[in-house]
């Protein structure tokens, strides 16, 4: 059995992973895909210490680290169950959908999260070529554009009031026939000069060059035409989903679907440990999935040494 096992091969895992394994204590990590979300990112500019630097290059560093250390990797592997030890002490088990199973005194849950895609033609096919999920990350290279923030919620205000301070223009739409975002996000949204609201719109359509993002077509729900915005960018913000559905019944998750940590990286099971995107921790960035990985690993160390017998 593992003294440690990680679920997850992105930014968090593999900080959690280094950091168990400098402990000199047995460490595997089980992943679907090493990387995780690094890999679908081109420019990274705010990773700290590395002013710039493109997803893959990025996944394949975190990727070499771990290799530098004695680390049972186990890439392609997809969990579908964690049953929780059933006495104190005991060992917790993860199932993958291989049939194959692991058992492990600790576990850490770093299987990150998924931004909830439109679904709309061009969507995919200009994806890092003009739209983008993240306004922390990408923002700045739309620098005195135009663009679009699609979502009414929290996050599709806050990204347009974010966005408005660095683009010319915002469009913000929803399909909503108002936004939903807090009272105060909202007063802010309206102060901003370079920001319109179009409500009840229906996007239909993400519109490109062949090379970049160049408008976009929505449908209005009300009156049912159709109508076409120049633009050079459209930031979805319609949801962040953690990879948090196979957790169901064992860890305590919040209604959106994130696991409940606490300020060591513990969930509600004792010895089940977890960080990045798929908690409760706000702000979903590399650099503090990076932070909050090496957090859940020396919590998982100090689980480890208070259980052990004398
Ligand atoms: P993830 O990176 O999501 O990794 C999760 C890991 O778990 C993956 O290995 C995945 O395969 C695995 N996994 C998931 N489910 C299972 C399962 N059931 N069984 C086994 N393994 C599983 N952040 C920045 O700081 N700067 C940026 O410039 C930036 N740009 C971004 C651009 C895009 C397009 C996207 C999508 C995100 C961007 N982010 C950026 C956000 C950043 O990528 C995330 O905050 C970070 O990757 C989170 O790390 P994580 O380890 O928690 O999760």
């Amino acid at each position: 059995a593992f003294d440690v096992l990680v679920i997850g091969g992105g930014p968090a895992g593999a900080s959690a992973a280094i950091y168990a394994a400098r402990k000199g204590i047995r460490t595997g990590v089980a992943a679907e895909r090493f990387g995780g979300q690094v890999l679908d990112t081109m420019a990274i500019e705010n990773f700290i210490s590395v002013p710039e630097t493109e997803g893959p290059k990025l996944a394949r560093a975190l990727e070499e680290h771990v290799r530098q250390y004695e680390v049972d990797i186990m890439n392609l592997q997809r969990a579908v169950k964690l049953v929780p030890a059933a006495a104190k002490g005991g060992l917790h088990e993860v199932r993958f959908e291989s049939g194959a199973s692991l058992k492990a005194r600790t576990v850490i849950l770093a299987t990150g999260a998924r931004y909830r895609a439109l679904g709309v033609p061009g969507e995919q096919e200009y994806r890092a070529k003009g739209v983008a999920y993240c306004p922390h990350c990408d923002g700045p290279l739309f620098k005195g554009k135009r663009v679009a923030v699609i979502g009414g919620g929290n996050s599709g205000v806050e990204a347009a009031i974010d966005l408005a301070g660095i683009v010319a223009h915002v469009t913000l739409l929803t399909h909503g026939e108002a936004l939903r975002a807090d009272a105060v996000l909202q007063r802010k949204l309206h102060s901003l000069p370079n920001i319109t609201v179009l409500l009840n719109a229906q996007i239909a359509e993400v519109l490109g060059d062949g090379q970049k993002v160049n408008g976009l077509v929505y449908k209005d729900r009300l009156g049912g035409e159709a109508h076409r915005i120049e633009l050079e960018g459209v930031f979805v913000q319609i949801g962040l989903l953690p990879n948090s559905e196979w957790l169901k019944g064992s860890v305590e998750l919040t209604e959106r679907g994130e696991i409940i940590t606490d300020a060591h990286g513990a969930t509600t099971v004792p010895g089940v440990f977890a960080a990045g995107d798929a908690t409760t921790v706000p702000y979903k960035q590399i650099v503090i999935a990076v932070g909050e990985g090496a957090k859940a690993s020396l919590g998982a160390f100090d689980h480890l040494i208070r259980s052990s017998a004398p």
